[in-house]
């Protein structure tokens, strides 16, 4: 496999570097992918290809069996680790996958399920009355489309981005605190909130990446790029990081990884 190394990061053929554009002898800087962003477009590009050849399928590691389930899960995770997420909802799923058999089981036991979760008591009223908008108001069925999503109890743009890529196969990007914080530590695509780095990844990230770049980015937030102390050593990316902490420019070897164990960090 070549060296990720080898593979020399240049701007496009048709894109002239920005300090020759009016023939002065400036010297050429890297053209970006779009404002905001510190990183052109070929760099941007080898970046996700790398992640790619790393991780060729992630998965999203809160479990569940259909889409309601992964609306429900992805609820629950709100200020609570996916696997102890996991846990509660393996037993709940196992008599709740639908929103007319949640609605059943009503509030109280399903608070029962989830007394282990962060905020569970607002988050049981939540999926209960989640349920019930489902079944009123759209056929029982998790709609695919933003809009519908964020008008359900308990829904926000996050969580209606992750549904969307997950169930649905959108091209969304789902800005947790490890893409918040990658997006701003690279100068990948800075923002103050969420949604300014939704954005400028959005903008930036090329479409044939996009399908899985939401789950790259989390993964290698939680177990490279990490808040406290960033592990560069084991980042394949570390020669094109413009970060101001990174502690090597030489990247980690480009190899396909294991799948990944449950993570246990919080979200
Ligand atoms: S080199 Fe370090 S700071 Fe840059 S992306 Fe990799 S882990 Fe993060």
């Amino acid at each position: 496999m070549a060296s990720p190394k080898s593979k020399k990061l240049s701007a496009p053929k048709n894109e002239l570097p920005p300090g020759r554009r009016d023939g002065s002898n400036a010297k050429p800087r890297p053209s970006p992918a779009r404002p905001g962003s510190l990183y052109n477009a070929a760099e941007v590009h080898e970046i996700f290809r790398r992640f790619s050849v790393q991780r060729p399928e992630p998965k999203g590691e809160l479990e569940h069996v259909n889409a309601f389930t992964l609306l429900v899960a992805v609820v629950l995770s709100a200020q609570a680790t996916d696997v102890g997420v996991n846990k509660a909802t393996r037993a709940l799923f196992k008599v709740a996958d639908t929103p007319q058999k949640m609605l059943a089981l009503g509030e109280a036991r399903v608070g029962d399920h989830i007394r282990t979760i962060g905020l569970w008591r607002n988050k049981a009223k939540n999926v209960i009355a989640l349920s019930q908008a489902l079944i009123r108001d759209l056929g029982g069925e998790v709609p695919d489309n933003r809009e519908q999503l964020v008008e359900l109890p308990g829904v926000g743009r996050k969580t209606a981005n992750v549904v969307l890529n997950m169930a649905f196969g959108q091209h969304t990007m789902a800005v947790d605190t490890h893409i918040l914080r990658i997006g701003n530590r690279l100068g990948l695509a800075p923002g103050k909130t969420p949604e300014q780095v939704e954005q400028g990844l959005l903008r930036i990230i090329p479409d044939e990446y996009m399908r899985h770049a939401h789950h790259w980015l989390i993964l290698h937030g939680r177990y490279v790029c990490k808040a406290r102390k960033p592990d560069c050593p084991a980042c394949v990316i570390a020669d094109i990081c413009k970060a101001q902490e990174k502690t090597t420019d030489v990247p980690a070897p480009l190899v396909e990884l294991a799948p990944l164990g449950p993570p246990d960090e919080i979200q």
